[in-house]
């Protein structure tokens, strides 16, 4: 049994992770004993399978991070991108990540509160509270932060309406 362990025939020179499968022809996992398109064993067994793909990942530092079910090694490729210097290229208008919206939702809680029948004083109060939470919110977000962010917007797209 430890003698069908063995990886006897493997061409750990060969970079590939991918075969085409001798019986169906597509591209499959080089190292999984059954082809995945046809069901055609590639190996005689799973462990010898396992244990090639270990003597072929062993042969090179870079296949580390390799997996036998894998049809390329992996690639660590940095695919970060700058949506906002990308709206700014584009002329789209994007708001400022920003808290302010908790202040405008705490607002219209208070002014949600003056909708309750309660007595007229209290709901007038409890209006006014609430409107200058929101405004105080929506001042701070639209008009303060917004402006902070895109300075030179206004200035140089001056026929472009501020959106
Ligand atoms: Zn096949």
């Amino acid at each position: 049994m430890a003698a069908s362990k063995k990886p006897r025939y493997v061409d750990v020179s060969n970079p590939s992770l991918a075969v085409d499968c001798p019986h169906c022809g597509l591209r499959t996992a080089r190292f999984v004993d059954h082809c995945r398109n046809c069901g055609y064993k590639l190996w005689p067994s799973t462990h010898m399978a396992s244990a090639a793909f270990q003597a072929w990942r062993a042969a090179d530092p870079a296949r580390a991070e390799a997996s036998r079910f894998d049809l390329e090694v992996p690639r660590h490729v940095d695919n970060t991108f700058d949506f906002t210097a990308r709206a700014r290229e584009l002329g789209i208008h994007l708001f400022p990540n920003s808290n302010w919206p908790f202040t405008i939702c705490a607002g219209c809680l208070f002014l949600g509160l003056a909708a309750i029948p309660f007595a007229s004083t209290t709901r007038i109060v409890l209006a006014v509270i609430g409107g200058l939470i929101f405004l105080y919110g929506v001042v701070g977000w639209v008009i303060i932060e917004d402006v902070r962010m895109y300075p030179a917007e206004d200035a140089s797209h001056t026929g472009e309406a501020h959106h």
